[in-house]
């Protein structure tokens, strides 16, 4: 049975699906059933237009392109579920489609269109999707499940950890109390514990043992101030405030005197006393960390001494200490290095080299070129500056190189030995005038001696007393020199001992100096108490008294008469030797008594070592007297020395 045309085309508008009909290569809309229209949200207008006019809002989705494949290729495609958006009472929405295209020719087998057979599946995908929605939903439920579940586990899991970790940690704290334990044990401090609630020690190191010089079992697990007793009063208050306060107690060199194995100590101690506190915050305990420097500190305490000693040293001997710093120049230099030069502070060495005596300003330079080779420097030279005598300088120093053996510094002392420089010089001249004063003695002697030799031959008696006494005096000469000269070496080495006896000191006077009295070259007067006794060595004072009478000879040729004095008042007696002679000036009487000295300016006119006064002075001293002088040029002399009569009772 052939269906007719319009039951087909009833067929086609009456079916519940879309149908279309797309001809030509504009593809034209040449059919489109009631579902069609319907779904396109269209009404018949738009049947007889090309399909994007149709459907304007299909431009730019997949349709255009699919009908054309379809017309080309003749394959016809098939669509499940497929998105068409699409204006629907003007609003633009969503749907899906089920569809065919299919080919359609001619009878000549030419494609001439597409036939579109469609099912709007919207909803079912829509229910579709919001089902996977829900399923999405209760697998993600799940998943969420799931994870809660993990995350319980991995809790259980974490809970069992922390179990153990805290089984751990036990076991490691432990661990670390023990470590604590050997580090305090083992630690090169002394370590003590103590606690805040009794003061009984917890825990003590052997060093600490060892520090306050008690056994274990004195201190451990007992309360400190009964283990270290010593030590409470100073330290209990400080301890205490440390509990209270939470704050460390440093002490540095702190000095105690420790009963170290039953015998007191005098200790000196670096220590801290560290507050130790609970999870609370407060002080539970105190850690004593502590530390013996008593070595360190006597070894210091000696070297402060020594440095004090030498610093003492320095000044007593008035040494000026300076550095000089090669590289710079630069010259510092002690206060009393200042006051030598006198040329204010930060004097350069340009300076105090301009100041030398011409004749020793080459011999700093000299001695720094030397000392390139020994490191040392000593030298002394002649400083001059306006106003003041001339200064001896004694320079003495150490030079100090680097590591490629340049000079960097020197550090040196400076001296002013000007005094030590006279006195050498009075040496040296008191050696000459002591040759000189041997000499002349000796060459008379040697005369003489020459003389008698001769004579044995042919000897001549009126000539031979002459020659003897002639070598007789010189011998004396020699003696008396010679004895003085024993004399001062025996009061330097202080051997001079007193002979004491009671004797009657005019009688004394009335015998001495009998080569004088006999020369007849004076007159010895004799005034006075001549009766006094006194209690004394007879035989030096008579040395006293004969040098007295000798220099008055000497010194006041033309004083015809000497007068010896005797004169006694309250505990004392003075003996005085006068003169008429010359005199003596003012300026030279505080030096009489000095050794080598000589007031004669004439010098070698009168023979004489400048021993004699000093000999006297010392003698006199000897026996608890003084000795004095009274004088003025043109005046005389009048030599005195006092001896002290209380000591005449002994
Ligand atoms: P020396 O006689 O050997 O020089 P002294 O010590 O005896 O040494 O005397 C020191 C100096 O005192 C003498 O050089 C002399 O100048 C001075 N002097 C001593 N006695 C007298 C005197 N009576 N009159 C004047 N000058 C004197």
């Amino acid at each position: 049975m052939i269906l007719d045309k319009d039951i087909l085309a009833g067929l086609i508008e009456g079916s519940p699906y879309p149908i279309y009909l797309i001809l030509g290569d504009e593809l034209r809309v040449a059919l489109a059933n009631a579902a069609t229209l319907k779904a396109w949200g269209k009404d018949a207008s738009v049947i007889g237009k090309p399909f994007l006019e149709a459907l304007p809002e299909i431009d730019g989705q997949p349709f255009e392109a699919l009908l054309r494949q379809v017309m080309a290729t003749g394959e016809a495609y098939h669509a499940v579920n497929d998105r068409a958006d699409l204006i629907i009472d003007g609003q633009l929405k969503t749907f899906y489609f089920t569809f065919s295209y299919q080919p359609v020719k001619n009878t000549d087998g030419r494609i001439i269109g597409v036939v579109c057979y469609a099912t709007d599946v919207t909803q079912l995908v829509e229910s579709a999707a919001s089902i996977n929605r829900m399923g999405l939903e209760a697998i993600e439920n799940n998943a969420r499940l799931a994870a809660i579940n993990e995350a319980l586990a991995a809790t259980n899991e974490e809970l069992a950890t922390t179990n153990e970790e805290l089984t751990e940690s036990a076991r490691l704290l432990e661990l670390s109390e023990e470590r604590f334990r050997n580090l305090i044990q083992q630690a090169p401090f002394a370590i003590c514990v103590i606690r805040a609630n009794d003061l009984v020690v917890s825990e003590v190191n052997d060093r600490y043992l060892e520090l306050v010089g008690k056994a274990r079992d004195t201190l451990d697990g007992k309360p400190i101030w009964d283990g270290v007793p010593e030590a409470a009063e100073a330290y209990s208050p400080i301890m205490e405030k440390v509990f209270q306060s939470g704050e460390a107690f440093v002490a540095t060199e702190a000095e105690l005197v420790l009963i170290r194995n039953g015998s007191p100590e005098q200790v000196f101690i670096d220590f801290v006393y560290e507050p130790v506190t609970d999870l609370l915050g407060s002080v539970s305990a105190v850690m004593v960390v502590g530390i013996d420097v008593s070595e360190k500190v006597r070894t210091r305490h000696a070297i402060e001494e020594v440095e004090e000693r030498i610093r003492l040293a320095v000044e007593a001997a008035e040494i000026g200490t300076y550095e000089l710093n090669y590289n710079t120049g630069e010259l510092v230099g002690s206060a009393r290095f200042d006051e030598i030069f006198g040329l204010g502070n930060g004097v350069n060495r340009e300076t105090i080299i301009d100041h030398y005596h011409p004749d020793d300003a080459h011999l700093s330079v000299l001695a720094h070129e030397e000392a390139k080779k020994t490191g040392r420097i000593f030298y002394e030279a002649r400083y001059i500056r306006e106003g003041s005598p001339l200064k001896w300088l004694r320079f003495q120093a150490k030079v100090y190189f680097d590591a490629k053996g340049n000079r960097t510094r020197t550090l040196g002392t400076v001296m002013d030995v000007t005094v030590y420089k006279a006195l050498q010089q009075q040496k040296d001249d008191f050696i000459s005038i002591a040759s000189h004063e041997l000499k002349t003695p000796l060459t008379t002697l040697k005369a003489s001696l020459q003389l008698l030799v001769r004579m044995r031959e042919n000897p001549n008696t009126l000539l031979f007393p002459k020659v003897i006494d002639q070598a007789s005096r010189s011998m004396d000469k020699i003696t008396e020199l010679v004895d003085d000269l024993l004399n001062v070496s025996k009061i330097n080495q202080g051997h001079v001992g007193l002979k004491k006896s009671w004797f009657n000191l005019g009688d004394m006077l009335e015998k001495c100096c009998l080569h004088v009295r006999e020369s007849g070259s004076h007159e010895l007067v004799l005034e006075g108490d001549t009766s006094l006794m006194v209690f004394a060595d007879e035989h030096r004072i008579d040395q006293v008294v004969v040098n007295l009478v000798n220099n008055a000879v000497k010194y006041a040729p033309d004083s015809k008469r000497i007068f010896l004095g005797i004169k006694a008042s309250g505990e004392s007696v003075k003996i005085s030797v006068r003169d008429n002679g010359p005199g003596i000036p003012a300026d030279k009487l505080p030096h009489l008594f000095d050794r080598y000295f000589r007031a004669d300016e004439m010098g070698t006119q009168v023979s004489g070592l400048g021993l004699g006064l000093f000999i006297c002075a010392d003698i006199v001293q000897r026996h608890g007297g003084e000795i004095g002088v009274e004088s003025e040029p043109g005046q005389g002399s009048n030599f005195f020395f006092t001896l002290p009569l209380d000591k005449n009772e002994v």
